[in-house]
């Protein structure tokens, strides 16, 4: 059970990561050396606005500083990561009993989910959003 709750923390984490590489990276942005900042006002966030999904169902989908309304992607990449994580761990559990083939194939399985929703999301901003 404790694992469970780690993998699901490290999916919201990583797919929080990832929110930061789709939207820098299509504003040429760094994505390194720089605090999260909100797009509208451009005001500082927090720790407590960094949470993945919590920060946004806290402050109700919006800026806690100049309360405009926050993309709803930041939330769905997220959450979509998390459960792709709590899926690949079933998946490799299942597909295999040596802890450490599980271990490499639940590895490989994120990396390439990671990439693909990278991929995806860049895509729907890009095409939709801008
Ligand atoms: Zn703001």
């Amino acid at each position: 059970m404790i694992v469970l709750f780690l993998i699901i923390l490290l999916g919201a984490s990583i797919g929080s990561f990832l929110t930061v590489i789709i939207f820098r990276t299509t504003t040429q942005e760094t994505i390194v050396f720089r605090h999260s900042r909100c797009s509208h006002c451009r005001h500082a966030l927090y720790p407590l606005d960094l949470l993945p999904i919590i920060s946004y169902l806290l402050r109700r989908g919006k800026c806690a500083y100049c309360k405009v309304q926050i993309s709803w992607m930041y939330p769905l990449i997220e959450l979509t990561t998390t459960l792709f994580f709590v899926l690949a761990f079933f998946l490799s559990a299942f597909l295999s009993t040596n802890i450490i083939v599980q271990g490499v194939m639940f590895f490989c399985q994120i990396i390439l989910l990671s990439v693909l929703l990278v991929i995806f999301f860049r895509y729907v901003h890009s095409k939709y959003l801008c």
